[in-house]
C-alpha cells in the first residue's frame, strides 16, 4: 500500500522517532505545529479513529497508552491530543495518528 506512515512504521522511509514498540511507532512532525509536535501511529494501517474498530480493544487502548507516555516523556506542562478524520476535518494522510501538541498555551475552541 502506498502509504507514508506505513513506510514510517516499516522503517522504509526516515522520520525522527521517539517511541517504538511492535505496535506503535511515535515520531517528530516534519511541519510542527507547536515547539513540541509528535505524531503517534499505529504499526497496522487503519486509515482513522472511526475505523478503531477494526482492531482489538487491548490494542486501541495501548495506543492511547503509549500516546500518554511519549507526552509525559517528550513534553513539559500541558499539551493537546488531536486526531483528524477526514478530509474536512484536515486528514492529509489517511493513517490514524494522534498529533501530541505542546510547549505553548492553546486556544478553545479549535476553530
Ligand atoms: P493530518 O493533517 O493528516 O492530521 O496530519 C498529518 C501530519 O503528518 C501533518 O502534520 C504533516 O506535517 C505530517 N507529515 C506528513 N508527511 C510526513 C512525513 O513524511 N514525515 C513526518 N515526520 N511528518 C509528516
Ligand atoms: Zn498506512
Amino acid at each position: 500500500m502506498d502509504c507514508i506512515f506505513c513506510k514510517i512504521a516499516a522503517g522504509e522511509i526516515p522520520a525522527n522517532e521517539v517511541y517504538r514498540d511492535e505496535a506503535a511507532v511515535a515520531f517528530r512532525d516534519l511541519n510542527p505545529q507547536a515547539p513540541s509536535h509528535i505524531l503517534v501511529i499505529p504499526t497496522r494501517h487503519i486509515a482513522s479513529l472511526a475505523d478503531i474498530a477494526e482492531v482489538d480493544a487491548d490494542e486501541a487502548g495501548r495506543l492511547l497508552r503509549v500516546v500518554a507516555e511519549v507526552a509525559a516523556d517528550n513534553i513539559t506542562g500541558g499539551y493537546r491530543v488531536v486526531t483528524n478524520i477526514g478530509a474536512d476535518a484536515g486528514q492529509s494522510v489517511p493513517h490514524l495518528h494522534f498529533h501530541i501538541l505542546g510547549g505553548r498555551p492553546f486556544g478553545w475552541p479549535p476553530g
